[in-house]
């Protein structure tokens, strides 16, 4: 099937962690898929989702809880990771469009988890890096966080940081910058 175009999804995971190295027997997983599509003809954010994913073989940590907001009781209430790929694929077409996180990492994250759990992976192969985009567009010297881009574009961060829904929204709104400032006028 052709690339669709209509779209791009932005996705930020959260994922259980330990403030060093995990317990013995561990080992970290998703926990939560923020997601949130942009329209491509207006470069406006849609609406944000979070899918709750219960973790198989970790738990939340407190230091997880702290950061992320998210609690172990949250995440028992969450799907299994192999059904909210298959939402990915069913609801969103991740395989046909183009989809964006900030950095390497949730792309990884979902590398790593689908090939040690022998899931198929629910995306295709355009990934948009939107952290390295925005340093390229800015003429930065290096990456910055996305706290860090939202203050330079002077946009507020909306919602709370490091939770997966709020995150991939915030990271919607960049690259919808970022895409608003490109774009040619025809
Ligand atoms: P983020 O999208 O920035 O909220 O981070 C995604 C995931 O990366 C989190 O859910 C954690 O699993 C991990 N992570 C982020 N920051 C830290 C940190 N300071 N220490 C340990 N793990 C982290
Ligand atoms: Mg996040």
């Amino acid at each position: 099937m052709a690339k669709k175009l209509d779209q791009i999804i932005v996705v930020d995971v959260e994922a259980t962690c330990w403030e060093g190295e995990p317990p013995e027997g561990q080992d970290s997983e998703i926990i939560e898929i923020g997601i949130c599509p942009i329209d491509v003809a207006t470069a406006e954010p849609l609406e944000k989702r979070s899918i709750l994913v219960k973790p198989e073989k970790s738990t939340v940590s407190d230091f997880c809880t702290t950061l992320t907001t998210l609690t172990q009781d949250d995440v028992e209430k969450g799907i299994a990771f192999k059904e909210a790929c298959r939402i990915l694929k069913k609801e969103y077409r991740t395989k046909h469009r183009a989809w964006a996180s900030y950095g390497d990492y949730d792309r990884r994250q979902f590398e790593r988890q689908c090939l040690s759990w022998n899931i198929s992976y629910p995306f295709g192969a355009t990934h948009i890096n939107v952290k390295n985009l925005f340093a390229i567009a800015w003429k930065l010297p290096r990456e910055v966080g996305m706290a860090e881009a939202l203050k330079t574009l002077d946009l507020p961060l909306e919602g709370i940081h490091h939770r997966g829904e709020d995150d991939a929204w915030n990271i919607a709104r960049i690259l919808s910058e970022l895409v608003v400032k490109m774009r040619v006028s025809l």
